[in-house]
């Protein structure tokens, strides 16, 4: 039988290894923390909670409670030792952090087949036949690793930051200034149009070269991978400079740039972007105007829409005002500003397999928020099936992907075939499960009863895998 790495002992690290483990398969858990930290970590502890102490909701036929509802069927460690270490916290399931590591480490060091070795691993042996290596390191893996999985991947297909959009209020918009059109009129008209004269673009184009940006904390930096000896990467070398003088630019999915880093490319890259006005006819003027920003509905009450293509980095105060410049937006209330922030992913959709291998390297699988995945409840699930995938591989056999119907089954099949150019890690959520027939769909008017479907039919193809 082959032998595992783990290569992270976060939150997926220490599930894969536990069930691995239990399925007899030998495994060395690599963590390179005391020797190194990533600064969101406080301690050296194996499953850290580095922000808030809860794995969400335990409502009964919620998404997170069905998802952790299939990883407790599955044996899942991580759950079995945050269900003993609850705390109350409402209908959420919250633990006492401490405890939760804690007994995590116990169950680490209780059991004879697992190796901990502290220690960075800093390289990948893609072709070394008689090991299986779960890459886990999480969202903030070190520069070395992260230059590595460069090395395997290709520069592009590795983000180090995760861009959001602005949401408006609905109430706050002046609809006498904007329209409602599809593009060439395809499909029902959703969008709310915003549309700019030249001046008004040009205007706008000269705040945004000019606003202040967020300061991204050090620890924040894209990793030195030039010196690292990685291929150095055309996003990167053309990306704005962000920090002190000697920061590394920051890198995103070319898909998902922040508009400032749009506008900085060129005068009018931003009317072939995120602003294009091709195919909007603005009805009081029977023509496309010069630019145009797009809302797109954010709630079902359409009480709210998010700004398309905006996510920025620019400093609140400076959106506030920047954004009001927008035809329509003038005393917009904004619900949620843009924001950047860390967080190194992979571009599942072109890389992974439904069992979390990486397509060009078999033998290598990605698990957690590394995979594309967001949470911690999340990346624990991942950990769990790429635990169970690399023991089947180990035994020489082929590892079964998770059901479709089941909420770990959606998740995967989410990061593997999400829309290619705007990928982005989710949580889990009921619109990532397979929706209800059309006919049972006008049967059933009460969503919660819909839920309680989808939740049953999940439950029920996860036991099934389960037992095969
Ligand atoms: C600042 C921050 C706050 C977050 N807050 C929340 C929250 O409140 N709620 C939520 O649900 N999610 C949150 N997340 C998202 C996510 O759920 C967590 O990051 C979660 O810990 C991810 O689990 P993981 O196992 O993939 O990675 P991690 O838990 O980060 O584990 C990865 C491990 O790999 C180790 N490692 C890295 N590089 C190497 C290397 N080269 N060699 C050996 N070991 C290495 C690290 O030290 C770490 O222990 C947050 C993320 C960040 C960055």
């Amino acid at each position: 039988m082959k032998k595992i790495h783990i290569i992270g002992g976060g939150l997926a690290g220490p599930e894969a290894a536990l069930q691995a483990a239990s399925l007899g398969c030998k495994v060395i858990l690599s963590e390179m923390r005391p020797l190194r930290s990533t600064e969101a970590h406080q301690t050296s502890d194996f499953a850290e909670l580095v922000c808030s102490n809860s794995l969400k909701s335990e409502s009964e036929n919620s998404a997170p409670w069905l998802l952790k509802q299939e990883m407790r069927r599955a044996n899942s460690f991580l759950l079995q030792a945050a269900d003993a270490t609850s705390v109350p916290a409402g209908h959420a399931l919250a633990v006492d952090r401490a405890l939760f590591s804690e007994r995590v480490a116990q169950l680490i060091a209780q059991h004879p087949n697992i190796e901990v070795r502290r220690e960075e691993v800093t390289t990948l042996n893609e072709s070394d036949p008689d090991t299986i290596t779960i890459l886990a390191s999480g969202p903030l893996t070190s520069s070395p690793l992260a230059a590595e999985l460069q090395r395997l991947t290709g520069t592009e297909q590795l983000a180090f930051y995760d861009s959001i959009s602005p949401i408006v209020d609905a109430a706050t918009i002046d609809m006498d200034k904007v329209y409602f059109a599809a593009r060439w009129d395809k499909g029902t008209a959703d969008y709310i149009n915003c549309p700019f004269t030249k001046p008004e673009y040009e205007a706008f184009i000269d705040a945004l070269a000019a606003a202040e940006k967020i300061q991204h904390k050090s620890w924040e930096q894209i990793p030195a991978l030039n010196e690292l000896g990685a291929p150095s990467s055309p996003t990167a070398s053309s990306s704005a400079k962000v920090g002190s003088q000697d920061a590394k630019p920051p890198q995103y999915f070319e898909g998902c740039l922040p508009i400032e880093e749009t506008a900085r490319r060129g005068h009018d890259t931003l009317r072939f972007g995120p602003m294009k006005p091709a195919g909007l006819t603005d009805p009081k003027t029977g023509r496309w105007p010069y630019a145009c920003v797009q809302l797109r509905q954010e709630t079902l009450r359409a009480d709210s829409y998010n700004l398309v293509g905006f996510q920025n980095s620019l400093k609140y105060g400076e959106q506030a005002r920047i954004l009001r410049m927008i035809p329509g937006l003038e005393n917009a209330k904004f619900l949620r500003y843009g924001q950047v922030h860390r967080n190194t992913y992979i571009h599942a959709p072109s890389l992974l397999t439904e069992t979390l291998q990486l397509k060009q390297h078999p033998n290598i699988l990605i698990a957690g928020q590394l995979s594309g995945v967001e949470g911690y409840t999340e990346s624990i699930a991942s950990g769990l099936l790429a635990g169970r995938f690399a023991a089947a591989l180990a035994r020489g056999e082929q590892p079964m992907p998770a059901p479709r119907l089941t909420a770990n089954g959606s998740l995967t099949h989410y990061i593997t075939h999400a829309e290619t150019k705007h990928f982005q890690p989710a949580n889990i959520t009921f619109d990532l499960l397979v929706p209800l027939e059309e006919e049972l769909r006008k049967k059933i008017r009460d969503k919660k009863e819909r839920h309680r479907i989808q939740c049953e039919r999940a439950l029920e193809a996860w036991d099934i895998w389960l037992k095969a």
